[in-house]
């Protein structure tokens, strides 16, 4: 399918691994110029190569934390008017809440929802005047279906939630959209690292942990990252200009509720 984003701009950010990874390359399959933002030089290199490799779309690299008003700056400084942003980056640590000082809670909001509302206020104006826009945000079934170890997540994120919201049908009007796509299991490094946390606050090993997890989704195993890009692009085609302020849940159908 022709996606009808041929030689826009994408902004990819936490894009070198995982889930922003994906997005990025079914945009870059769709034609779509891409920069690719992570912290690490080398993994970043490699990943624009593959994507360069594939598709023979223009891939520029900014190796830097997306979470820092530099890292926004660099950002912007190589992709200056993005037609297309994806903001996404590490996850937040799990926890007990018990554990949590007001710094870290500044990180994970910082990480979790100012640095998308900072993106989006930087660059949704220039989509605006330009008649196209699509910013999609990566966050968390956790919103949905809260993890009660994985309370920074559960809160930082429904706060970037409540934001979207409000500004998707503030800019509908001028086919500039904004959606949230909800991981549930998606086959990355981070997935690893959440079935580790809870098979250790539940002192069970992490195998069978992720045995658990695998039997009880409804799909019988887990998403994989193609899979979360193909959607993404989707959301950001010419075809999604009447899909905005949505949360789409890719979780193999985990949340178990009708709405
Ligand atoms: P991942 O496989 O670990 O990949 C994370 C990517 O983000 C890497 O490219 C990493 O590169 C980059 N990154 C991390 N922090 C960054 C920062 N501060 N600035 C710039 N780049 C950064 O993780 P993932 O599974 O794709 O997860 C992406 C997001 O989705 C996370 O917030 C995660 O919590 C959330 N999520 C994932 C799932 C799932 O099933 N996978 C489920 C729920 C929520 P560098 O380390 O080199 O920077």
């Amino acid at each position: 399918m022709d996606l009808g984003i041929s030689g826009r701009k994408a902004l990819v950010c936490a894009a070198s691994k995982g889930l922003g990874k994906g997005c990025a390359q079914h945009l870059a399959r769709a034609g779509v110029e891409i920069t690719l933002v992570a912290r690490t030089a080398a993994t970043l290199d490699a990943t624009a190569a593959e994507i360069r490799d594939e598709t023979g779309v223009d891939v520029r690299v900014v190796a830097a934390d997306i979470t820092t008003p530099e890292g926004r700056t660099a950002a912007l400084k190589v992709c200056p008017e993005p037609d297309i942003l994806i903001n996404n980056a590490g996850g937040p640590s799990s926890g007990d809440f018990r554990d949590w000082d007001r710094d870290i809670w500044l990180s994970a909001l910082d990480a979790c929802m100012l640095t998308p509302i900072e993106l989006i206020r930087l660059t949704i104006d220039g989509m605006i005047g330009r008649g196209f826009g699509r910013v999609v945000n990566i966050t968390s079934t956790s919103v949905k279906a809260p993890v009660s170890y994985l309370g920074l997540s559960n809160g930082a994120r429904s706060g970037l939630h409540g934001f979207v919201a409000g500004v998707a049908r503030s800019a509908v009007r001028h086919n500039v959209t904004v959606n949230n796509l909800l991981p549930g299991t998606i086959e990355t490094e981070r997935l690893a690292y959440t079935i580790a946390s809870s098979a250790q606050m539940a002192g069970r090993d992490a195998e069978d942990t992720r045995a658990q997890w695998l039997a009880a989704n409804p799909a019988g195993r887990f998403g994989t990252t193609d899979e979360f890009g193909a959607a993404c692009a989707f959301l950001c085609s010419r075809y999604a200009g009447y899909i905005t302020g949505q949360s789409l849940l890719i979780d193999g159908g985990a949340y178990p509720g009708t709405f």
